[in-house]
C-alpha cells in the first residue's frame, strides 16, 4: 500500500472480533482514533503503528491520539502509541472525570488495563506541544481535535449535560468505595463516547465510536439536540456506531447527519456477536456496507469446550481527493463488502 498523496483524505478502519481503530490522514497530518492490537503478533503491536510503518510514514507525523471511551476494545495499546508518536497530543472524553479517575487509579497495579489510561493521561499532561499548549485535552461537544488547510475534526459529543451528569454519577460511585461499581461505570459509559465529525470542506465523514441511544441528556438524543451540532454537514462516509447494534441506531442520525446512500463501515464485537444478520440487513437499507471482519460466534465442540472463531484483523481504507465525487474504498485481510 502506497501512502496517500498530500491532498488526499484517508479514513482507514481496522477491526477484528474485539477491537477497533481508525487512522485518518488530512493534509499531511495523521490522527489515530482508538487503538487495536493485532492478536497474532508477539509482542502485540498497535495496528496503527504497523500500518503507518507499511506506508513509510514516521510516527512523529501523528498529530493526535483520541480515546473515545474506556472500553478496552478501544484503548488497548494506547500507551505504546503515545510513547511512539512523540509529537501527538492525547485526547479523551471529558465525561469520565479524568482527575478523579487519575487519583483513583494512580500507582494502582490492581487493574493494569484500566489503570493504563490515567497513567498515559498523566504522561500526556507533561508533554510539551508547540506553542506551549498541554499534551492532553479533554473532549466534549464543540472541541476541535485537529484543524489544518484541508479541513477540521470536531467532537459532536459528549454534551455538557452528559459530562456533568457523568461526573456526579462517578463521584457518587466513588463514595460507595465499591471499586467494582466504578470500574463497571467507566467501562460501560458508551453513552458518553466521543463522536467525531471530519469536515473536508466539500465532503465529510462521521466517526461515531460506540455512542448508543440512551435517555435524554446522553447518547444520540443529546448529540442531536445540541445547538452546537445544528449546522453539521451531512457525511457520506460513516463508521457505524457501536459495532452496528440496534441500540445505537437513532433514526434522526440518518436523516440529519448522513447523506442518502452513504458508504458505511463497521467492526464486529465478539462477545455479543455484533453486527447480527438483522443489524447487517438494517444497515444495508441505508447504503453500501463494508465490514472489517466477519461477525464472530462461539460454538461448543465435541468435547464440550466453548470455542470461538479466530480473531482476524481486517482493514477498510477510504480515500478521496478534493473535487472527487465519491470515496474510493479498498479492503485487506478479513475485511469485505457486504453484498
Ligand atoms: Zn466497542
Amino acid at each position: 500500500m502506497k501512502a496517500p498523496d498530500h491532498d488526499e483524505v484517508e479514513i482507514t478502519l481496522f477491526g477484528r472480533g474485539v477491537g477497533e481503530c481508525l487512522v485518518v490522514h488530512l493534509d499531511g497530518d495523521w490522527i489515530v482514533i482508538d487503538s487495536h492490537q493485532v492478536a497474532s503478533q508477539k509482542p502485540r503491536q498497535p495496528v496503527a503503528l504497523r500500518y503507518l510503518d507499511e506506508l513509510g510514514v514516521t510516527p512523529h507525523k501523528v498529530a493526535a491520539l483520541v480515546v473515545t471511551h474506556f472500553h478496552s476494545d478501544h484503548y488497548r495499546g494506547i500507551d505504546r502509541l503515545f510513547d511512539t508518536c512523540s509529537s501527538a497530543r492525547l485526547m479523551a472524553t471529558e465525561a469520565l472525570q479524568t482527575e478523579t479517575f487519575e487519583q483513583l487509579y494512580a500507582d494502582d497495579q490492581a487493574d493494569p488495563l484500566l489503570g493504563m489510561i490515567p497513567n498515559v493521561i498523566r504522561r500526556a499532561r507533561k508533554r510539551a506541544m508547540p506553542g506551549g499548549s498541554p499534551g492532553f485535552r479533554a473532549l466534549k461537544v464543540g472541541t476541535s481535535v485537529h484543524v489544518n488547510g484541508a479541513g477540521k475534526i470536531t467532537a459532536l459529543s459528549p454534551s455538557e449535560a452528559a459530562v456533568q451528569e457523568s461526573c456526579v454519577a462517578l463521584a457518587a460511585s466513588l463514595r460507595t468505595t465499591d471499586r467494582y461499581v466504578v470500574d463497571k461505570q467507566l467501562r460501560d459509559d458508551n453513552r458518553c463516547a466521543v463522536v467525531l465529525h471530519v469536515d473536508c470542506k466539500d465532503f465529510s465523514a462521521l466517526l461515531t465510536a460506540d455512542l448508543v441511544h440512551d435517555s435524554a441528556g446522553f447518547g444520540w438524543s443529546a448529540l442531536l439536540g445540541e445547538p452546537l451540532n445544528a449546522l453539521t454537514q451531512a457525511a457520506d462516509l460513516v463508521k457505524v456506531p457501536h459495532h452496528g447494534s440496534k441500540g445505537a441506531d437513532h433514526p434522526e442520525m440518518w436523516t440529519r447527519l448522513i447523506t442518502d446512500d452513504p458508504c458505511l463501515t463497521v467492526t464486529p464485537y465478539w462477545p455479543s456477536s455484533l453486527p447480527t444478520a438483522a443489524d447487517v440487513s438494517r444497515l444495508r437499507g441505508h447504503g453500501r456496507l463494508w465490514q472489517a471482519a466477519p461477525s464472530s460466534h462461539a460454538y461448543v465442540d465435541e468435547f464440550g469446550n466453548v470455542v470461538s472463531t479466530a480473531p482476524t484483523t481486517g482493514r477498510i481504507t477510504a480515500r478521496r481527493k478534493p473535487g472527487e465525487a465519491a470515496w474510493r474504498i479498498t479492503t485487506d485481510g478479513s475485511a469485505f463488502e457486504v453484498m
